[in-house]
């Protein structure tokens, strides 16, 4: 199974300092739903693991979060693409979870729901705390220069091998190369 473990925010969407609180808000990055429709296609399956810590913070509900999860899989439907689960942490940083990235818990729920090893999985973020989170079950980190990611690149401290790429669609340009 070729499988491939995208953060939301940052990578997928445009992200906000003032957290993603509406559908309205949701607005994709220029390519990033073509690039899941690619991988698509291309017989990859295509999981998100998210931090949402607004919903700890009482800025939006569960109700909104799925509306939000609605639209984008209504605006990746319209490109051809597919996500086959969205792992969402809904902790703040306070709240000692196992989920919240870059703790361990959405990606060894991941490893458990689909009964593979992660050894290799390619985990593509924005932020340091999605290439820990993903390091910690084996997968190849990929940090993209979207979203956080240019702060990311600049503070350093990236795990051992962090491929680097301006957007999503560049990784999966390079994971397609790769199949
Ligand atoms: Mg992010
Ligand atoms: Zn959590």
């Amino acid at each position: 199974m070729k499988l491939a473990i995208l953060d939301r925010d940052g990578v997928i969407n445009e992200d906000s300092d003032a957290f993603i609180k509406s559908p309205e808000e949701w607005q994709a990055i220029p390519g990033s739903l073509d690039a899941i429709a690619r991988l698509s296609r291309a017989g990859w399956r295509v999981v998100v693991a998210t931090n949402q810590s607004g919903l700890a913070r009482g800025l939006f509900s569960m109700d909104t979060l799925n509306a939000i999860h609605a639209r984008m899989r209504r605006e990746l439907a319209d490109a051809g693409g597919f996500v086959d689960a969205i792992f969402i942490c809904p902790h703040g940083p306070d709240d000692g979870c196992r989920c919240r990235k870059p703790a361990p818990g959405l990606f060894e729920d991941i490893a458990s729901r689909y009964d593979t090893s992660l050894q290799g999985v390619p985990a593509v973020g924005d932020s340091l705390r999605d290439l820990q989170a993903a390091t910690a079950l084996g997968c190849t980190p990929w940090l993209v220069r979207t979203g956080k990611g240019p702060r990311t690149l600049q503070a350093g401290g990236l795990p051992a091998g962090t491929r680097v790429c301006d957007s999503l669609s560049a990784v999966v340009d390079e994971l397609l190369a790769g199949d």
